[in-house]
């Protein structure tokens, strides 16, 4: 068993390199290991995910005519939770194209 992994920083900077392009210490890592494996598709599902026009389109013309029941207040969480990884994917992009972190 290996309990050193590497930080999320580090996964997403491999994550957002294309797959072809990957070699390295933190490559080879993923590739035997299931927990830093995981981390980095879940990272490569949520940017593909950014991508997707869908992802931007309103789906409620009127929120405001909306009643404030469970499903709308879930829908909220779940929103809080995504626009929260968001905001941790745009600072790290940030970061590396401030060359604050070498990509
Ligand atoms: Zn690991």
């Amino acid at each position: 068993m290996n309990d050193l992994h590497y930080d999320e920083e580090t996964l997403f900077e491999l994550a957002t390199v294309a797959p072809a392009r990957r070699s390295g210490r933190v490559h080879m890592h993923v590739g035997s290991c299931s927990r830093c494996a995981e981390l980095v598709a879940s990272i490569e599902s949520f940017s593909a995910a950014l991508s997707e026009p869908e992802v931007w389109e309103v789906q409620d013309p009127d929120p405001l005519q909306a009643m404030p029941d469970e499903g709308r207040i879930r829908q909220l969480q779940e929103l809080e939770t995504r626009l929260s990884t968001e905001r941790t994917v745009a600072a790290m992009r940030l970061s590396v194209l401030l060359g604050l972190r070498s990509a």
